[in-house]
């Protein structure tokens, strides 16, 4: 196709989002089953009459959906405001966080002393390298997200949870790119603390969730102060007395209608999701000589949506800005960090330098996005270099 066609076609077309790890759009059922909390179902969930009642119940019915999910119990979900409230609390108070250097900012810039693990070029964590800073910590937190927003690597979650479970150390994962996309079961993986976010999966913004394992005594063997119950917020008793504030009715709500249409169909989304993101690599490898993957080509180990990329000699805030001219909506790193101008911690953690770095963008497709706009995304993207070259 020639330049002066792309853009004579581009002028009728809309937008092709490829960002969906940095937030997915609404689906309309969401939507429709959040409308009645924001209209005339308006009662407060504290209140005890039908319209403060009925709210409630809202809420219960979206708690007993994200259970089911993660294959807990209802009473071990807490609604927040999203995986950033969750992260920060769970890290919130260990002196010694065992983590990971590709973590998110809401797990990086909030531990105290976070202690380091290592991980191989494609962002696959080391879990002969996951060890204390001090044996004697009576309470060891390790917190290793399931599936990395840059680079899409799934962690070995399963091995990480027996390997907390004989060591006896708590286990957070931040699923906040997994939950909806991949099946995930917290008792099998022997996950104590999860957390996620619901506009990942085509729920609100500003909503969220923790799963809180509620058998922690029986792990660690032996009784919590009974003053150090969890507390993610204080104040009234909402969230079972362990996250204040009055909730979020019509956010939860449609947390809970998203979480339970990304689990009913989530072998075919996925399936169909690394298709497109497949035909997108493919098209990517045959056609741009400038292209290299950033992380894992083994699919089974990455997210269905992501690929991650750099195009040799070519800034990619530069092609960003060139794809956003057309329409095309990418990152050039975690949405979180893009405005501090530095290279990305997450790949630069595996080994690129910072001209790679700065060279890269990623795309996250969903299930939606067709052929042909995948087609004339990767026309730009070599328009795109040619005309950055010159
Ligand atoms: N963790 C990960 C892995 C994420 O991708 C994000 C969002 N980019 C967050 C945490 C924070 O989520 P939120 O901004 O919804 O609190």
């Amino acid at each position: 196709m020639q330049y002066a066609t792309i853009i004579s076609t581009l002028e009728v077309m809309t937008i092709i989002y490829l960002d969906n790890a940095a937030t997915t759009k609404i689906k309309p059922e969401v939507l429709d089953a959040m409308m009645p909390w924001l209209q005339e179902e308006y009662g407060n969930p504290s209140g005890k009459y039908g319209l403060g009642l009925r709210a409630k119940e809202a809420i219960e019915n979206a708690r007993n959906i994200v259970a089911y999910t993660l294959g807990c119990d209802t009473d071990e979900i807490y609604f927040t405001s999203g995986a950033t409230e969750g992260n920060n609390f769970v890290v919130d108070g260990f002196p010694d966080v065992i983590t990971s250097p590709i973590e998110h900012h809401s797990i990086l810039n909030c531990t105290m002393n976070p202690v380091l693990c290592e991980v191989n070029k494609v962002g696959e964590v080391n879990i002969d390298s996951l060890k204390p800073r001090d044996v004697n910590t009576a309470f060891q937190m390790v917190s290793i997200m399931f599936a990395n927003n840059e680079i899409g690597t799934i962690q070995p979650i399963e091995e990480i949870g027996k390997l907390c479970e004989t060591k006896k150390w708590f286990f957070h994962t931040d699923a906040t790119q997994a939950y909806g996309h991949i099946p995930i079961n917290v008792k099998k993986l022997g996950v104590d603390f999860l957390t996620a976010s619901a506009h990942k999966f085509h729920g609100p913004k500003g909503v969220g969730f923790i799963y809180i394992n509620k058998d922690l005594e029986n792990k660690i063997g032996c009784k919590k102060d009974p003053d150090s119950n969890f507390k993610i917020s204080c104040g009234g008793q909402q969230e079972r007395n362990v996250r204040a504030g009055t909730e979020n009715v019509p956010g939860i709500v449609g947390l809970g209608v998203a979480a339970s249409l990304m689990h009913q169909r989530m072998r075919d989304i996925s399936r169909i999701t690394a298709q497109n993101r497949n035909y997108l690599y493919g098209s990517l490898s045959n056609k741009v000589p400038e292209f290299h993957i950033n992380g894992t080509a083994d699919w089974r180990k990455r997210i269905p949506n992501n690929l991650n990329c750099r195009f040799d000699g070519i800034k990619g805030e530069e092609l960003l800005a060139f794809l956003d001219a057309h329409d095309i909506c990418v990152s050039s790193g975690s949405s979180c960090d893009s405005d501090s101008g530095e290279p990305s911690h997450v790949l630069k953690a595996i080994g690129l330098s910072d001209e790679e770095a700065e060279s890269s963008l990623r795309f996250s497709v969903d299930e939606t996005i067709k052929r042909n706009d995948i087609d004339f995304v990767v026309d730009v993207i070599k328009k795109g270099i040619e005309s950055l070259k010159r």
